[in-house]
Order: structure tokens, then sequence, then C-alpha cells
């Protein structure tokens, strides 16, 4: 059974097409700049590589050109639509509404619409893929995993924000969390390594974005970013974590419009505002020569990451393994070990040469004395929506 996966953004489409249940990729790929004359398309199988530059002016116009590419007679993977069985979508904000995989309906589309408040920048574009994939894949079932559904687990006493309750009785606002796919598919795997009867673990995801979860068997108990994905952890280019009183200091004191302080703290700060870097690559190399900005940077952004290791580890009295994933997780053996130094306490004891390799795949890198096991698993979000979608279906 083949299944298509798309994770539709405001001016991209990122795809993958999947041989379901052997779990194989057949192709994958990216358009960008949707919207725009010079929009780009690249598509991967196991023996091509294609790149093409088009005007395309919508979703429907990029989805288009991808199945032009899907069916090309030369460098094509299937000969019709109707070949695609199962159509995956990656939605970023299901509200309360959704704790599992979904199949689209009226009715759901009209939650992913109504979830466009809480999610300007993510839930427009995830929509816009759903309405052109339903158009192009008519036969295809439709199928919608949902980023927050992950975390619909989390309690009351970790979801709720300490303002009057009315506000989260009626307009639900609360903890609903994000990166929920990479965190469930990271701590399934991680799960099946460990294989213990119940489990305690923390799965950091450091990307672009970056969040933390504490997962106790196999459930998302608390996560660190909340009712937008703001908070939490320093990002590439968001504060994280701040106090809020600062907003009114600027607004009031410093002549900020509100407008100014959103693009603040979301585009201008975390590494970005601390170094003028945004990659992690350009601010170790930076550190490594010296740059102070850089060094302490990267203190806080490791310091900030041990802090909520040590609040999971009260929250769930206990801890049997911490796990890195995305791109820096899994490629930055600098920020692990900064992570890990100096938590022997926790009894976290990292194996400095096992974290230096860089062998694919989940890898433990932590002593055979350590009482945590420290892992690194590499995420596929694509390939747990491919599973939820394919359960779902059969
Ligand atoms: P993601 O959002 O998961 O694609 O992660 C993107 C981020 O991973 C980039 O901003 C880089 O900072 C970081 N990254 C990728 N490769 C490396 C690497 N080899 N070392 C350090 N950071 C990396």
């Amino acid at each position: 059974m083949k299944i298509l996966i798309i994770n539709s953004g405001s001016s991209s489409i990122k795809f993958q097409l999947m041989a379901m249940p052997s779990e194989v990729l057949i192709c994958t790929g990216l358009v960008e700049r949707i919207g725009y004359e010079t929009a780009t398309i690249t598509y991967k199988t196991d023996v091509d590589t294609i790149k093409q530059t088009h005007n395309i002016a919508n979703h429907k116009d990029g989805l288009g050109r991808v199945v032009d590419l899907l069916m090309d007679p030369e460098h094509g993977v299937i000969s019709n639509t109707d070949e695609v069985e199962i159509v995956g979508h990656r939605v970023v904000h299901g509200g309360n509404s959704f704790s599992d995989t979904t199949f689209i309906t009226p009715e759901v589309k009209d939650k992913v619409e109504e979830y466009i408040a809480l999610a300007p920048l993510h839930n427009p574009g995830n929509l816009e893929g759903i309405l052109v994939a339903e158009d192009i894949f008519p036969n295809a079932k439709q199928v919608v995993v949902f980023d927050t559904a992950f975390h619909q687990t989390i309690p009351e006493k970790a979801k709720k924000y300490a303002i009057p309750n009315e506000l989260y009785e009626k307009y639900g606002i609360q903890v609903y969390g994000f990166h929920g796919t990479s965190h469930q598919y990271v701590s399934e795997k991680t799960n099946e390594y460990l294989k213990l009867a119940s489990s305690k673990i923390i799965t950091i995801h450091l990307g672009n974005g970056c969040s933390m979860t504490a997962v106790m068997d196999g459930k998302s108990i608390d996560h660190s970013l909340g009712f937008t994905p703001s908070n939490g952890l320093i990002m590439g280019s968001r504060s994280g974590d701040i106090d809020h009183g600062l907003i009114f200091h600027l607004v009031n004191n410093l002549d900020y419009t509100l407008d100014e302080v959103k693009t603040l703290v979301t585009n201008k700060s975390g590494m970005l505002g601390l170094t003028g870097h945004m990659d992690l690559r350009d601010i170790e190399a930076a550190a490594k020569s010296g740059n102070k900005d850089c060094i302490l940077a990267l203190e806080m952004n490791t310091y900030r990451i041990k802090k909520y290791i040590g609040s999971y580890v009260a929250a769930m009295n206990g801890l049997d393994a911490i796990v890195f994933t995305a791109g820096i997780g899994e490629n930055s053996s600098l920020i692990r070990k900064m992570v890990c130094e100096d938590m022997d306490f926790f009894g976290i004891e990292l194996n400095q040469a096992e974290n230096e390799l860089r062998t694919p795949g989940l890898r433990e890198i932590s002593m055979n004395s350590s009482k945590v096991k420290v892992l690194v698993v590499p995420t596929n979000e694509e390939l747990e929506i491919a599973k939820q979608a394919y359960t779902l279906v059969n």
C-alpha cells in the first residue's frame, strides 16, 4: 500500500511517498517558495535527484507539479493517482478536539480552520494542503495527524496556567504542546530499545524549534512549549522562557508596539539575538575561535535544557533515559556534552568517545555505569505519520 505524506506549510509542501507496512521510502521531495515565480521543486528517488524552478502560484499548482513528477514516464514511481491509497497530512494544531489520528471529514476541516486562531502561521497552510490533496487524490483515504495529539495526556496540573479558570474553560487557554509526532516517534523507539515494563524518559527535540517532553510509560505528561510554540528552551530565533513582565516594560516604558515585541521575541531573539547567528554550526565554529557571545549563548542554551531535565526528573520521580533528536540533537556532540556535564547526581554519565561517533540510527552514548541511558534517536515524523495512518486505515 502506498501512502503519500504531506507536510504543507504557508509557502512550502514537503512530501514523501512510502510503501507500508514495509516502511520503504519510494521518493521524497519539497516544493518551496509557493506564490513566487522562482518556486523550486526538489524530487528524489533512489536513482534520481531532480530540481526544477517554476512559477508556482498556489498549493494546487505545487501539488499538481509534484504529481506530474510522481507519474513522469522517465522518473516517476506511480502510473496513476489511484495508486496512492492514503494521504497522511501533518496538522500543527488540533486544540483539545483530537487526541488521535483521524480521517478527514468536513467537521475535522472546520476544526482545523477554527484552530487557525491558535496557530496562525501553521494551520492555514496545513488546511490548504488537505483541500488540494482531496481534489487531486479523490479516491485516497485522507488522514490527519496532529502535532498536539501526543500531548493530550498531559494532566491538568501541568497544562493549566494559573490564570482565572474561565480562560481555560471558555477559551481553551492552556498548554497544548508541539512537535508531538517527533516526541512520540523517538519515545516509542526508545521504549522498544529499553524493553522496560514501565519507563520514565525525557525526549529533547533540538532543531530550529526546540522542545522537551517528559514521557512516562509512553505518555506525554509534561512539555516545554505551551499555548504557542514560544516558551521553554532557547531556540534559533525564539527566546523561550522569559518573565512576561518584560513585555509590559517594553511597551510601557521603551515605546515598543505589541507587534514589535512579538517580532523581537519570536524572530530576533534566541541564539540569533545572543550571537547574530541562527545556525548552530556557525555558533559552534565561532565559539571554538573564542567568540565570547557564542560561548555564553551555548552555556545559556544548555543550562536551560539541564533545568528542564531537573524539573522533569522531579515530575516523574525518576529517569531511565534522556533522548536527543532533530537537527541539533542528532548532530551536535558539543551540545550533548554540555547538557550531560555535571549531571552525575541524576545518574547521567556520558561516554564522550561514543558521543563523538556519527554512526546512523539509534545509538547509546552513555557509560555502562550510567544509571540513566543517554540516547541519540534520529526523528522521523513522516514515518510516524505513515504508521499512524496505516494503522487507522487497516
Ligand atoms: P531541524 O529543524 O531539525 O532541521 O534542525 C535544524 C538545525 O540543526 C539547524 O539550524 C542547525 O543549527 C542544526 N544542525 C544541523 N546539522 C548540524 C551539525 N552538524 N552540528 C550542529 N548543528 C547542526
